[in-house]
């Protein structure tokens, strides 16, 4: 079980699989794990779940699938496609269920007894992952069918499912001897252990992490409705005559573009960039032991570093190509980057100049504040006069549905007799152009304390001819919620957001494949935010804009010069965007490329980080990584170790693909259905770079990247 940070990959067998020691929890025969769903398209039954129907139905489920692996393994019957791979594929159907459930509900709406279960059942799955993958037997029958697969005739998705077991096994360590997987599985656990640990502190630390407000005057800068959930933040905590600012999981908040009080500023920041550097939340000691035990396994598995391990199962084949990509980028970021900075200490001195006091230098903290009002001077415009312009209800229904119904010819009708985890989340069933039923779409949007930073997409039910199922996924952001009988207004970037998280959603609910392990979004981290990225190109699309950037008052559209600001400021700040990116990107990889021997002592951790970016020319003071390592969950916590450079890889695809919509009329259904049947339909059933060939008529090309960031031309 993946918990991925932007999306999360639910591979059936890898995720959910049982316990070395069987459970003596028996699971009631009434537990809504126990058989599948018997509402729309298998929707979990929200309303029936309890916490305490997840360790029985988790002890059953592991039960159950260690016993339809045993008989796999031991069948007298010779090896067989069937009977062997596709079997797999059919176990341990409880174990998914409730795996998917959990592990998506720990993210978007978590509570302590979850996290205690979650604490409890970690080590145990992935002692029952090593179980059936370093199972002998099976591993056996698994080499036998991929030595002799020339003979076997299989269509190419069978060839491509066998090919990816046999990977799987390998990289589990089947291979290994009997002392080494002994070790092998010890490490796993250790590190379900650890991982889990440092999510729970990451969240911990950002929810206390949050600054308290004692006079309503030092939030001078903040609209109205930012203020109105500064105060129900408060409420909530049950403070009262306080204000709230809650942290979100970048090292940069939002808050810091608007907020005029330069202490205050100063306080939000070091609130973030401190989590998980002290206290009862500290992550130093986790990270030291996480990083070593990582190289540990990989150099078990036969590989120099972790980085090795993981990337060569990735598109980019290793860290080399990596670093040649980062290096590709930064020199044109840096370059960026420092003219921005010019441009703002400018703006900084020349203020204080007009009040006759004397100037400063930039701090992190001063970047998005005074970045804004360049902004305002360069494009004339401000966030509270488009942000009518984009309410949440309309960019849903007129953006994100809107351009899917023009290029995948989609409908969505809300259903709301559907049961929900929380009240905030809504269901959409989608139809197909045929008018079929295609798969559910869930929209959880609002940030909650129990919910994970950041936006990620999630699935509960993986499309699968198999299995006979159609997809249901989810999209989560942390849309902060304003105060009752006020409208959603968003910013271009959670627009954006918006955008991205449904384009997994499409890859998740465009799915048409026949077996649940290559399904929808089950392709490489540096493949996977490729359509993600890619349908963020709509929020911006004239055409799409012009449907769904109304006034909510008014229903008047935006006016086409102040559209023509927003999309041109788009490519503003682009050198700080990038450069934070590149710098957590180095960070991740510099963890991942050490041998065991070389990973620090916990109180060394800071210092690991910051010569890691010194190394590589990325140490910029005014820009600091987009996460810093002690919150960094993508790679501690989520699926992204050694992989956070995968969204700059994918995006590469991601604009390329957008040149070539361009180039072909844009948006129609003709372009649309040739993108769903070559790449978004195919799940991994193909190598992703053969996917991304045949669309694309050649090899990827960084140049839409540059252009589309302005970080082309030197300019
Ligand atoms: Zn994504």
């Amino acid at each position: 079980m993946l918990l991925v940070a932007c999306v999360a990959v639910i591979a059936p067998l890898a995720a959910a699989a049982a316990t070395k020691e069987a459970g003596t929890v028996p699971m009631a025969a009434d537990n809504p794990f126990a058989r599948p769903s018997t509402l729309p398209f298998e929707l979990p039954p929200f309303d029936k779940i309890r916490d305490e129907d997840y360790t029985p139905a988790f002890e059953a489920g592991m039960r159950e699938q260690l016993k339809e692996v045993a008989a796999i393994a031991h069948n007298p019957q010779p090896a067989t496609f069937e009977n062997t791979i596709v079997a797999l594929e059919r176990s341990g159907r409880v174990l998914d269920r409730v795996g998917t459930v959990f592990f998506n509900l720990s993210s978007c709406n978590t509570d302590p007894k979850m996290q205690e279960i979650d604490t409890v059942m970690a080590p145990k799955l992935a002692a029952h992952n090593d179980a059936i993958f370093l199972d002998a037997a099976l591993w056996a029958r698994v080499d036998k069918l991929y030595t002799q697969r020339a003979s076997l005739k299989l269509d190419p998705e069978s060839l491509q499912l066998l090919t990816r077991y046999h990977v799987q096994f390998v990289r589990a360590g089947a291979q290994l001897s009997a002392a080494d997987q002994k070790r092998l599985r010890a490490i796993n656990e250790e590190l379900s252990t650890l991982t889990t640990r440092f999510r729970q502190n990451v969240l911990k630390a950002t929810a206390d992490g949050a600054v308290v407000v004692g006079k309503v005057a030092d939030l001078d800068g903040l609209t109205p409705v930012q203020i109105g959930a500064a105060a129900r933040a408060a409420a909530d905590r049950g403070l009262k005559d306080r204000w709230v600012i809650a942290l979100q999981n970048t090292t940069n908040q939002p808050t810091l573009a608007s907020l005029t009080n330069r202490e205050l500023r100063e306080r939000i920041y070091r609130a973030s960039v401190g989590r998980g550097l002290s206290g009862a939340t500290d992550n130093r000691a986790v990270i030291a032991q996480v990083v070593k035990l990582r190289a540990e396994r990989a150099r078990l598995l036969g590989y120099p570093d972790h980085a090795a391990y993981v990337l060569e199962d990735e598109s980019a084949g290793n860290a080399a190509a990596v670093e040649g990509m980062i290096r590709q980028v930064a020199s044109a970021a840096l370059a960026r980057a420092r003219a921005e900075a010019a441009d703002i200490q400018k703006l900084i001195d020349a203020q204080a100049a007009a009040r006759g006091v004397p100037s400063f230098t930039l701090e992190p903290w001063d970047w998005s504040f005074y970045a804004e009002q360049v902004r305002k001077a360069h494009y004339a415009f401000d966030q509270a006069q488009v942000a009518p312009y984009f309410e949440l209800e309309h960019v849903l229904q007129d953006g994100l549905f809107y351009a899917a119904h023009e290029l995948y010819g989609l409908s969505f009708k809300e259903r709301k007799d559907l049961p929900v985890y929380q009240p905030d989340v809504r269901v959409f069933e989608v139809s197909d152009a045929d008018g079929k039923p295609l798969a559910l779409f869930l929209a959880d949007y609002f940030a909650r304390d129990n919910k994970q930073g950041g936006a990620w997409m999630s699935g509960y039910v993986s499309q699968s001819k198999l299995l006979g199922q159609r997809p249901v996924v989810a999209n989560h952001l942390n849309i902060p919620k304003p105060q009752a009988g006020q409208p959603v207004l968003l910013t271009f970037d959670e627009v954006t957001g918006m955008f991205h998280e449904f384009g997994h959603a499409l890859h998740g609910m465009l799915s048409d494949v026949r077996y649940p392990y290559l399904s929808g979004t089950a392709v490489p981290r540096d493949f996977v935010e490729y359509p993600s990225q890619y349908n963020e190109m709509w929020a911006r699309e004239p055409k799409v804009v012009e449907h769904y950037a109304h006034d909510y008052r008014s229903g008047a559209p935006m006016p086409p010069e102040l559209l023509a600001k927003v999309l041109s400021a788009q490519k503003f700040n682009q050198g700080y965007a990038t450069l934070e990116y590149l710098e957590a990107a180095k960070v991740d990889l510099a963890w991942h490329l050490i041998d065991a021997s070389q990973a620090p002592a916990a109180a060394a951790v800071p210092g690991f980080e910051a010569a890691a970016l010194k190394d590589a020319g990325l140490d910029y003071a005014p820009i600091q990584p987009r996460y810093h390592s002690g919150y960094f969950s993508h790679i501690f916590a989520g699926g992204y170790s050694a992989g956070y450079y995968a969204y700059l890889w994918s995006e590469v695809l991601a604009r390329d693909t957008g040149q070539w919509f361009h180039a072909h009329g844009g948006l129609t259904r003709e372009n649309g259905d040739t993108l769903r049947r070559m790449v978004l339909s195919r799940g991994r059933t193909e190598d992703p770079q053969v996917l991304f060939r045949n669309f694309y008529g050649r090899e990827p090309d960084i140049g839409p990247l540059l252009e589309y960031r302005g970080l082309a031309g030197g300019g």
